[in-house]
């Protein structure tokens, strides 16, 4: 069977991240972007945050934009380190409030120059912990079950008893930048697990394989939550130098060769939209439970690339607001 017909014949759930924006012209961009991505039926957008708070409030700010506008769940990004255990417990409460009931937790980059184990990185030693944090927070804001949000439709408000929160993890298929085997990152993931994670989000890849090969190890592991391959469609040879450059990630040697001798935009972009096309196929083909998109804060490329895995135009999966969605 080709990847195509593997999509055809079971629905994947696709989502897309964004980043907060920085100035007033790019948010009203990504207020178009929001609409454009939510008309697509993704399962959630995800926004990220700044290291050491700095975007609290424009990621709180597009988060509630997400909530009051679409029927999408909005998912926030939250980084522990250099946090100590009152401003963690304050940060989880502000998001609660504004209608999160979707968290990815990480434990966030430390600033450039310091090394582990020193005392920047506060009272948070691994993204774990702050899983752990989110839960016992969730569980004592009880009185919010019975809270309608200000500015969220009545129908999306949280029923007492019912209320559940996603809290997904960040994964990484080639190993973090900073682990020192394999085995560790394996070990980390069955820790966020054991710490209450549902959820889990890769890093970018480059080939299938090694997605596929890391989420089998993390099966035999005894890795239980679904395992979200995190794609992104590098549509120019700078966006590729920066993002390896971010994520610590070998450079791929076909598509960076590929995208060096292509002389226009266009057809720089067209690689890169058909590279993500073919990797997300290839991992749908392998099992992988559904698509994380970044997006860069554009509908047009993710779109093209579900468009081109088959994905758009199925039917949006009716959702209700306190089960978690069917990702498999
Ligand atoms: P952890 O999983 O806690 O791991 C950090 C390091 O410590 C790893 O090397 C790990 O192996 C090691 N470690 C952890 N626990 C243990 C343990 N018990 N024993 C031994 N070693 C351990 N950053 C942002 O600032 N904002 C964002 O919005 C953001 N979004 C992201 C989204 C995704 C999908 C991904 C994959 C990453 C994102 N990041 C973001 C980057 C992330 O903050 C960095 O990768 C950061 O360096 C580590 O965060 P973590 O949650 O993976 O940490």
């Amino acid at each position: 069977s080709t990847p195509t017909d593997s999509a055809r014949t079971r629905r994947i759930p696709f989502s897309f991240e964004l980043y907060p924006p920085k100035t007033d012209a790019a948010a009203s961009a990504l207020a178009t972007t929001i609409d454009h991505l939510a008309a697509a039926g993704p399962d959630f957008l995800s926004v990220t945050y700044g290291a050491n708070g700095s975007s609290r409030r424009s990621s709180l700010d597009v988060l509630s934009r997400i909530l009051r506008t679409t029927n999408v769940e909005a998912m926030a990004h939250l980084t522990c380190v250099g946090s100590t255990h009152d401003e963690a417990n304050r940060l989880i409460r502000e998001f609660l409030d504004a209608g999160v009931r979707s968290f990815l937790a990480l434990r966030g980059d430390p600033p450039a120059g310091t090394k582990e184990g020193e005392a920047f990185l506060g009272d948070f030693g691994s993204a774990a912990e702050l899983v752990q944090l989110i839960h016992r927070v969730q569980a004592e804001k009880s009185p919010y079950r019975e809270t309608i949000i200000p500015g969220i439709p009545a129908a999306r408000a949280v029923k007492p008893g019912h209320e559940k929160v996603r809290i997904a993890v960040a994964a990484f298929p080639n190993g973090h930048p900073r682990s020192r085997s394999s085995a560790q990152d394996i070990d980390t993931l069955l820790a966020k697990q054991a710490a209450g994670a549902n959820l889990g989000i890769t890093q970018l890849f480059f080939h299938a394989d090694h997605f596929l090969s890391f989420v089998q190890r993390a099966r035999e592991a005894g890795v239980l939550f679904p395992i979200l391959p995190g794609i992104m469609p590098v549509t120019s040879p700078a966006r590729l130098r920066r993002i390896i450059e971010l994520s610590g990630e070998q450079m791929p040697a076909d598509l960076s060769i590929r995208l060096e001798i292509e002389p226009t935009k266009e057809g720089q972009r067209e690689i890169g939209i058909q590279h993500a096309v073919d990797l997300a196929s290839q991992v749908i083909a392998g099992g992988a439970p559904g698509l994380h998109l970044y997006a860069f804060n554009q509908h047009e490329t993710v779109l093209e690339v579900l468009d081109g895995c088959g994905l758009l135009g199925a039917p949006a999966p009716v959702r209700t607001p306190t089960a978690l969605p069917t990702i498999v």
